[in-house]
């Protein structure tokens, strides 16, 4: 998925391989939204989506998804992670 300055967000055919990963996905797209509604989430983009990355891996989990599925839905997370400063580093698990 793609995020847009504008809130817009790019869907790519990954997502529809399976409905686990289109509901993970969207859920992804739920915590922004959650983010943005509240004021526990604050802190960088990075954060927000290491944060955003941490809930879905979960949520994927609980809704019977594949590891392969999970751990392909995780995969970016790592990008936002190495990015993050290190008081960020504090307040997500590594
Ligand atoms: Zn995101």
């Amino acid at each position: 998925m793609t995020h847009r300055s504008d809130s817009s967000v790019t869907i790519g055919p990954g997502a529809f391989r399976s409905s686990k990963l289109l509901d993970s996905v969207l859920f992804h797209e739920s915590v922004h939204v959650e983010q943005n509604e509240t004021w526990y989430y604050f802190g960088s983009t990075n954060l927000r989506e290491v944060q955003a990355y941490d809930a879905t891996r979960a949520f994927s989990i609980s809704i019977g998804a594949s590891p392969e599925e999970v751990s392909l839905l995780y995969s970016a997370r790592a990008d936002y992670y190495n990015q993050l400063s290190a008081a960020e580093r504090w307040r997500v698990r590594q």
